[in-house]
């Protein structure tokens, strides 16, 4: 797409966006709601269906339009992390589904009838160890029965369908780690309250996690979505996109601390000049400039080689791995930069900071990533 065209894309978001102030992000983090107006609008405006290609309804555009407008979210003061998955995941059953999955459900998605925007991998007790996972989906006639636990599952309350990871032939018996694991879609009307418990997480940020607890949920046979055993592909494939499209928030936030602290800086007037005539507070700013113009370029580069199908799976760790130290830089630059100030709600710096802070832990921590550069890319032998 020609970049005029991305500029309009990130205008019309801009514009969207401007409906809903600061104002209306931080009464939302300080009640811990669910931001559903601007989701619904959002997806009216149809952007959360970008990667959903025009046969299924959606606007057929490819991750670089998608990063941006995700991007111009972060960097209006909002949050995508309340629905980004919605972008991302519908590209399991795009790539892995079969005829009958991607008539039922991509249609409803992109039109907004259906939300897709939960995906549960995480376990309590293995974390970033995926493989060894161990919740269980167990074939018992033409149903799979799920038993087991998944923790920060973001999401869930505000998702009608669910991509579950699960075992499906005991490692031990698997002829690599990676196998014997398996994707299903949940129907998650169907399945709260009949085996599947949800338990909100109090946390940090409003990003509305929960712990699941599987006690026997039963599933139609139907809803494996891929071959059976290789699951782990399917979700792998949907990792790429999802770090790319992190990154891009994480670059729209850096862009929104920057831009707030700069015109801070240049109207705050302390010792008779404005706090942005020191060095002291202009150095900070100009070095995560830098670190963030970098960054971008990175997540650029990554998005291109994705849209391309060409392999990206250092390109997308390192451009989130970029990305996410650059807008935690400049959260702290401009918590520096606003002073005292910085930690008055009503500026809004100490929910971004607390915010933009998730990306160097989820969806995958920078030393899982440097792990990757080192082994992959290096060479070097493995620690784990
Ligand atoms: C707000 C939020 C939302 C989330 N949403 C989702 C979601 O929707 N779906 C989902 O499936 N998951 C989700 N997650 C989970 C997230 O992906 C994990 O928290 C993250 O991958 C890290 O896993 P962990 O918390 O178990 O950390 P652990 O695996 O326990 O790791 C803890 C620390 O040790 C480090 N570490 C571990 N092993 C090594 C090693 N070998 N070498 C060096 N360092 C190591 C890690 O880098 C990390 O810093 C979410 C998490 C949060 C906080």
């Amino acid at each position: 797409m020609p970049s005029s065209e991305i500029e309009a894309i990130r205008l019309a978001v801009t514009q969207l966006c401007g409906k809903f102030s600061e104002n209306y992000w931080l009464a939302l983090d300080k009640t811990q709601a669910y931001p559903t107006e601007f989701v619904q609008a959002l997806t009216k405006a149809g952007f959360l269906a970008a990667l959903i290609p025009e046969e299924y309804g959606g606007s057929g555009l490819g991750l670089l339009e998608a990063c941006a407008i995700l991007e111009e979210v972060s960097r209006s003061g909002g949050h995508p992390g309340a629905c980004h998955a919605q972008m991302y995941v519908m590209g399991a059953v795009l790539r892995h589904g079969s005829k009958s999955q991607k008539e039922t459900y991509l249609p409803q998605v992109a039109n907004g009838v259906l939300r897709l925007q939960s995906f549960a991998i995480t376990e309590p007790t293995t974390g970033t160890d995926t493989t060894n996972l161990k919740t269980t989906a167990t074939r018992d006639g033409d149903q799979y029965r799920i038993n087991g636990q998944k923790v920060w599952i973001s999401r869930v309350e505000h998702s009608d369908l669910m991509l579950l990871l699960a075992r499906t032939t005991p490692k031990e018996e698997s002829a690599r780690k990676t196998e014997g694991m398996s994707a299903f879609i949940v129907e998650l009307d169907k399945a709260i309250g009949n085996g599947l418990t949800v338990q909100p997480i109090d946390a940090m940020i409003n990003h509305h996690s929960c712990e699941l607890f599987f006690d026997n949920l039963k599933i139609p046979a139907q809803n494996l979505l891929g071959v059976l055993d290789q699951g782990f592909r399917v979700v792998l494939d949907g990792m790429n996109a999802e770090r790319i499209l992190i990154a891009a928030e994480c670059i729209g936030d850096a862009r929104y601390f920057i831009e707030k602290a700069t015109s801070y800086a240049n109207e705050r007037v302390v010792f008779g000049r404005p706090i942005g005539a020191n060095q002291g507070i202009q150095f900070p700013l100009a070095e995560v400039y830098a670190q963030m113009r970098a960054a971008a370029l990175m997540v650029e580069h990554a998005a291109k080689l994705f849209d391309a199908e060409q392999p990206c799976g250092s390109e997308a760790n390192m451009a989130k791995m970029l990305a996410a130290e650059a807008s935690w830089k400049a959260a702290d630059i401009a918590m520096q930069t606003f002073g005292g100030f910085a930690f008055a709600k009503e500026y809004h710096i100490e929910r971004k900071f607390r915010e933009t802070r998730l990306y160097r832990t989820a969806p995958i921590s920078t030393n899982l990533i440097l792990s990757h550069l080192a082994t992959k890319d290096l060479g070097m032998p493995r620690s784990f």
